[in-house]
């Protein structure tokens, strides 16, 4: 049995901002069930959902502050969660990240810098309490420091950085060197110095003895300046310690025939009920209810990553289809704003709804027949999977993760029931246009619709595969 200490900035259920928390909350819980000892270990934010016992752990000074670790669980698990306390940095309302204009908050450096100099002091055992991890797997950029500092201790755990998204890295100005107090051993081009700033992801990508990305493409993919950020030629030169490892999705909330959210639950042999959650879903938006219109569905962060201009170009083309367009996203304003603009244009094909609500999520993932996913990048990507397992057919591009776990359907596909979705090349307006029509002309012939619905339904996206795949990594270490 490994001690895993597994540090990140957000885990679902206990505080979520994007699919970070996704796999942060399941990941664990399946990598103790292949009986491992494994502790979580987060920022104890204001806005965190304390549905479990808390109790004070241990104190510890760090930095010359006064830090108390706290001790939860993870929702509907043994895993034991370790709450990093101190609250003049993490007792502040709202987003763990930015403030309510969605500016970062100004001392980010200074929070996330404390939150691993604690991981480390923990990782380390310093605090007496028994328990020394063998592995420490850090996510993302606001855990980065871990590996870096760790590099500088003797008889210390091995290190694991996972990369959920290369577009957020953790640049500082270069005076927040002195202020946080960087060992100077770190400081320079080929530690965490990127371009005269303070990198904290490099911190992982430079110090771990092990690098991961959230899919095999993206992988590849950030070794190549396209998608790398200028870090491409250190993600190549780490290439024979750099892997992907697939996501899976949390098969117990996301199961269409337990999901509380719905109106009505359903499987692969009981298509017609997904049907209902298409009326459902009409009649919420106010939509004609009409069965034979192909409903699309989008969720997800309105950024450019996520294709949002892409979608803004083919909107006028595509209300002149047949087709009805339901969104659920929040994010840049300019996007929110165009969406809206045309959204009032046509009342009765399209409903745009800026925020976030996981039940509606649910919802749309349900009642919708095509999903719409034209990532410019994906480093993984969950609602493709989450579309796959309701009958969903996602329209993604080939990129990343939606590569990975999107199979094109295509006349040999449908053959062998591998299809479960329609996937493009470009990242243009037009290549997504025409792969929208390409899925109407699939939706006009039910059967084989139905076989992509079927076999996207059977895949499995469970976490147990991908555990077993980090728990090889960490022996191998
Ligand atoms: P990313 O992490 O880049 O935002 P992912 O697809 O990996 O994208 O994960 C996003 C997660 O957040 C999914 O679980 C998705 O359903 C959820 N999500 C995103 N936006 C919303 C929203 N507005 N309302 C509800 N859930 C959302």
């Amino acid at each position: 049995m490994k001690k895993i200490l597994f540090v990140t900035s957000e885990a679902h259920p206990l505080i979520k901002t994007g699919g970070l928390a996704d796999v942060c909350g399941s990941l664990p819980k399946a990598i103790a069930d292949l009986n491992q000892d494994i502790k979580l270990i987060i920022p104890n934010y204001q806005a965190l959902k304390k549905t479990e016992d808390v109790r004070f752990l241990f104190s510890l000074r760090v930095d010359n502050r006064n830090i108390n670790i706290l001790e939860t669980k993870l929702p509907d698990s043994h895993v034991v969660v370790w709450l990093v306390d101190y609250p003049t940095y993490y007792n502040i309302p709202g987003n763990p990240y930015v403030d309510e204009l969605g500016e970062p908050w100004a001392n980010n450096a200074a929070r996330f810098a404390l939150f691993c100099r604690v991981v480390v002091e923990v990782a380390m055992d310093r605090a007496y309490q028994d328990w020394k991890p063998d592995v420490v797997h850090c996510n993302d950029w606001q855990c980065g420091l871990v590996p870096a500092l760790l590099s500088l201790e003797n008889d210390r755990p091995a290190t694991v950085f996972t990369i959920h998204n290369m577009a957020y890295q953790g640049l500082f100005p270069v005076s927040d060197v002195a202020i946080l107090n960087i060992p100077g051993q770190l400081w320079h081009p080929e530690g965490l110095e990127f371009h005269n700033n303070l990198s904290f992801i490099k911190g992982g990508l430079v110090y771990s003895d092990y690098v991961t990305t959230v899919s095999p493409t993206y992988a590849l993919e950030i070794q190549t300046s396209e998608y790398g950020y200028g870090l491409e030629g250190l993600l190549e030169y780490r290439k024979d310690s750099l892997g992907g490892v697939i996501n899976g999705i949390d098969l117990d909330q996301w199961d269409p025939e337990t999901d509380a959210s719905l109106p009505y639950n359903f499987s692969e042999i009981s298509l017609d009920q997904k049907r209902l959650n298409k009326t459902a879903l009409q009649t919420k938006f106010l939509l004609p209810v009409k069965d034979n219109v192909p409903l699309f569905g989008l969720i997800g962060r309105l950024v450019e990553q996520k294709g949002i201009d892409l979608i803004l170009e083919c909107l006028p083309e595509m209300m002149e289809m047949e087709v009805q367009f339901v969104l659920l996203g929040s994010g840049d304003k300019v996007f929110e704003k165009k969406l809206q603009a045309i959204a009032l244009q046509y009342p009765n094909k399209m409903s745009i709804n800026i925020g976030y609500d996981e039940g509606l999520s649910h919802l749309i993932e349900a009642g919708a027949d095509v999903f719409l996913m034209p990532s410019r990048f994906e480093p993984c990507g969950l609602n493709q999977m989450y579309s796959q397992r309701y009958g969903t057919i996602p329209i993604v591009r080939k990129t990343g993760g939606l590569a990975d776990t999107v199979t094109d359907t295509l006349p040999e596909t449908l053959l062998n029931n591998s299809a479960s979705g329609i996937v493009f090349n470009e990242a243009s307006a037009g290549s997504l246009l025409e792969a929208i029509k390409r899925a109407l002309i699939l939706y006009s012939t039910p059967e084989y619709w139905k076989k992509m619905q079927v076999s996207g339904m059977k895949k499995d996206f469970s976490w147990q595969k991908s555990a077993e795949k980090y728990l090889s990594i960490y022996d191998s270490l």
